[in-house]
């Protein structure tokens, strides 16, 4: 067996002689053996799909990280959900805006707005939709099933507390049903009396068919963003898409997607009014958080983990593998804003820097005032 890394360096640590979960400590190196400029008490800013609880349903799983799981996540929760061919994920709504990332197949999503407007739309990886808080939709996978990941605009939403149509009909009296809809109580008979959620259907008829069945309902497709057709901007060492409020109107929760290549870099920055999820997509990475005064803690990361970051709080994400690093980040914000350490240092004056931190060249030749959000090795 090979020999166990041990926390040492130099001559702080000591060797671990207890038990250990080296496949765990193997995946946090950073946390394991800490960064010597790490410091103070940040609380926990990871966790992994791997470790949520997966909610196994007939022909579809979800599994979600809310403040449950991470106590940081004040604004924002995530939901990983996965759907068979034909499987639905119950006509629902919540309290919450749901912000959707598609990974893989085909789904359909179906909304009904307040103008009375109607959305069919099938999507396909890259693509993302948006449901605003009160209005009423559904998830169904297509041919090839779907997995997809949403994200909601409070750390305290649960998947399993959302209004269910079945739920709603459960919990109404029947004489009141018949009234509402002018018909007699027998047409409830064989209503269920629970939850369905996530449940078996065929594999749905084309979309013109399904759209024709709606008659002369007004269509919209404005919850709807193929981001997955939008170029995104290069820089040396990766490449960044911003989808907010300017591209996707109806959205309340701005989304930036990062590639970095291997030793690329999303600089070092903050978000001066929103938190930051992120969902890790391949690759492997770090990050530190900086707070006031001297708090700093690194997290390592690799595909299916959330990471986060409080609004305000300084950090980077650091591509430290050999493969391509894709990560989402998505905040609670309509519009994305971000203060960049290098702009603010190479748009404030010269001889102001150079007394505060005490440098010269090359840095101060270094700082540039144009935008470049992720730097190269
Ligand atoms: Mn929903
Ligand atoms: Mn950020």
């Amino acid at each position: 067996m090979a020999e166990l890394p041990q926390p040492i360096v130099g001559t702080r640590g000591a060797d671990v002689a207890g038990p250990r979960n080296p496949e765990v400590e193997a995946q946090n190196p950073d946390i394991f053996v800490p960064p010597a400029t790490d410091s103070g008490g940040i609380p926990s800013l990871k966790f992994p799909f791997a470790m949520a609880h997966n909610r196994l349903e007939d022909g579809g799983w979800a599994r979600e990280v809310t403040i449950r799981e991470m106590p940081s996540l004040k604004e924002l929760a995530a939901v990983n959900m996965r759907l068979g061919p034909g499987v639905v994920r119950e006509l629902h709504w919540h309290k919450e805006a749901e912000w959707a990332y598609v990974m893989s197949g085909r789904v359909r999503f179906y909304l009904v707005d307040e103008n009375r407007q109607t959305l069919v739309e099938d999507l396909g990886p890259g693509d993302l939709w948006l449901a605003p808080a009160g209005f009423p939709h559904a998830i169904q996978g297509l041919e090839e099933g779907t997995e997809f990941l949403l994200v909601f605009n409070d750390g305290n939403f649960s998947e399993n507390e959302t209004l269910l149509i079945t739920e709603l009909f459960a919990h109404l009296p029947r004489e009141v049903l018949a009234k509402n809809f002018g018909v007699p109580e027998s047409a409830f008979d064989g209503t269920p009396d629970a939850e369905k959620y996530i449940f078996r259907m065929p594999v749905p008829a084309p979309l013109d068919e399904v759209r024709k069945q709606l008659g002369a309902a007004a269509m919209t497709g404005s919850y709807v963003f193929r981001a997955s057709e939008i170029e995104p901007n290069s820089f040396p060492g990766g490449a960044t898409k911003i989808i907010d409020s300017k591209l996707f109107p109806v959205t309340n929760m701005a989304a930036l997607m990062i590639h970095l290549e291997p030793g690329g870099m999303r600089e070092v920055h903050w978000h001066p009014d929103a938190d930051e999820i992120q969902y890790y997509l391949s690759g492997k990475a770090r990050m530190t958080v900086f707070d006031a005064v001297k708090n700093a803690r690194t997290f390592d990361f690799v595909a299916g983990d959330v990471g986060y970051v409080p609004k305000t709080l300084a950090h980077y994400i650091e591509n430290i593998g050999d493969e391509p690093v894709h990560v989402l980040n998505v905040f609670s914000k309509p519009e994305y804003k971000d203060i960049s350490l290098n702009q603010w240092m190479a748009l404030t004056p010269p001889d102001l820097v150079k007394g505060h931190l005490d440098v010269d060249e090359p840095l101060m030749s270094s700082l540039r005032q144009g935008y470049q959000p992720v730097v190269g090795k």
